[in-house]
């Protein structure tokens, strides 16, 4: 059964990033020790953010692979809270049918071995 063992890896990297999700979510505050002002836009609600107006901002990790970007940055709880629970309800979809899938295949495979062991008492008669 190689398509259910890779089903399986497939749903043990899906719970490592729900883990990555968990743990990366993280309230910042800002250096002000710095001469530089540094800023960024909210990745939610595209609001410009500057290190001398606000004193915090959040980050979430970007849990996908494909994707060069290790943390997105928002300019408040509610917008970090927006993004972060999108990617977890994407995570959360992705395993649930990984799960099916392999529910799935297990009926297939359940059928095929109970019609190979009829052909092979058919061939005993
Ligand atoms: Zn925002």
């Amino acid at each position: 059964m190689d398509l259910d063992y890779r089903l399986m890896q497939e749903l043990v990297k899906v719970n490592l990033e729900l883990q990555k999700l968990d743990e990366g979510y993280r309230k910042k505050y800002f250096r002000k020790n710095t001469n530089k002002p540094w800023s960024f836009k909210c990745y939610q609600c595209e609001e410009k953010v500057s290190s001398n107006e606000a004193d915090e901002f959040w980050t979430v990790p970007v849990t996908r692979y494909d994707s060069n970007v290790r943390v997105r940055r928002f300019c408040s709880k509610d917008c970090s809270d927006c993004y972060f629970n999108e990617q977890r309800n994407e995570l959360l979809g992705k395993r649930d049918q990984i799960i099916e899938d392999r529910r799935l295949l297990r009926s297939f495979y359940e059928e095929a071995e109970q019609k190979f062991k009829e052909v092979v008492a058919e061939r005993h008669k």
